[in-house]
């Protein structure tokens, strides 16, 4: 395992990303909504440095399958999340990989009638986007390597690690969890 963002480095980021919030919506209410599981970590560590008034909801998608690091069938589940109807909305997930996930998490959110939907993440997988959307915000462009920690998981393992670190092909071969 080898660390790419350091705990330090990971402070920095998000404080930078929630002063990028308190900027553009200051005093203007905002539902930010975690996509489970990946983003708690982001999640409880952002919330406490924003200012606007702030409803704090979560919706679960899925589309890692098993042992496999490689993207299965997209699952969205909207079940848990709060009504978004004429709210302005922020979508937070943990990386924007093939961007398959929060592409078509945006159009769910907006066909519940959000009045904007926006998205953060914390890491950005460089020149692997597979669709037509960025997020509007993140914090690390990293490279194309599996990564875990800070909520990232490895078969539901590794998501306390307070930093982000590269699990490499062999290690995830080795694996026994
Ligand atoms: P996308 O739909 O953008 O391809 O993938 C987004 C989702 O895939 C993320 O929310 C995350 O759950 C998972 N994912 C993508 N890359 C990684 C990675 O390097 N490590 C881990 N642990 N999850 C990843
Ligand atoms: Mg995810
Ligand atoms: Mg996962």
């Amino acid at each position: 395992m080898r660390t790419l963002i350091s705990q330090s480095q990971l402070e920095a980021g998000v404080r930078d990303l929630a002063a990028q919030l308190n900027q553009q919506y200051a005093d203007r209410p905002l539902t930010v909504l975690g996509v489970l599981t990946g983003s708690v970590v982001l999640l409880a560590d952002l919330i406490r440095q924003l200012e606007m008034p702030l409803r704090v909801g979560v919706l679960q998608a899925r589309s890692y399958r098993g042992a496999a690091t490689t993207a299965g069938e997209l699952v969205v589940n909207l079940e848990l999340m709060p009504a978004v109807e004429g709210c302005d909305v922020l979508l937070l997930d943990d990386i924007f990989d093939t961007g398959r996930t929060l592409d078509e998490l945006v159009r769910r959110v907006r066909a519940c009638g959000a009045t904007s939907v926006r998205s953060m993440v914390l890491l950005n997988k460089v020149g692997r986007c597979e669709v037509d959307y960025q997020p509007d915000y993140s914090a690390f462009d990293i490279p194309n390597e599996f990564v875990v920690g800070y909520g990232l998981d490895y078969q539901d393992h590794y998501r306390n690690l307070p930093f982000v670190a590269a699990l490499d092909p062999e290690e995830i071969a080795a694996e026994s969890l």
